[in-house]
């Protein structure tokens, strides 16, 4: 017989937060770690001001491999490893990992055993920004 399921039981005396501690170090460890940026605010949330560092030029985007130049916008995201290190970003490149290529937009890629991805032709950079460019132009994004 299956086990009867219950709701949570409340445990007296404690807070939710006592029981559940978790959420609330994950967001400590964000702000130990926080990933920041560099350029021109774009508006999105992660420009907070006080994450805001100097373009690390000379450094090369871990997307497309090009190095970053002093007037490129960007992320910079923590990794942990040990020492901890970061991996610097161009904007679209990084924008690109999230919205996915031309081809995943367009719904014809390997999500769906099409052959399309990034525009053939196209370094991984200028990918990136078509990827971009398409995803503010389209009307309704495939899903
Ligand atoms: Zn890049
Ligand atoms: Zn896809």
């Amino acid at each position: 017989m299956a086990a009867k399921l219950t709701a949570p039981t409340r445990i007296a005396g404690k807070r939710h937060a006592d029981v559940f501690p978790h959420p609330f170090k994950v967001v400590a460890v964000r702000r130990m770690v926080p990933v920041r940026w560099f350029g021109q605010s774009w508006g999105a949330s992660v420009c907070d001001p006080v994450d805001h560092v100097e373009t690390p030029a000379g450094e090369n985007c871990t997307r497309c491999g090009e190095q970053l130049q002093a007037t490129d916008t960007g992320v910079i995201l923590p990794y942990a490893s040990d020492p901890p290190a970061s991996m610097p970003y161009h904007r679209n490149c990084y924008l690109r990992e999230i919205i996915g290529s031309v081809g995943h937009q367009n719904g014809n890629c390997s999500c769906r055993d099409g052959g399309g991805g990034d525009p053939p032709g196209m370094t991984l950079r200028e990918a990136a920004d078509a990827a971009v460019t398409l995803f503010y132009t389209k009307e309704t994004p495939a899903l």
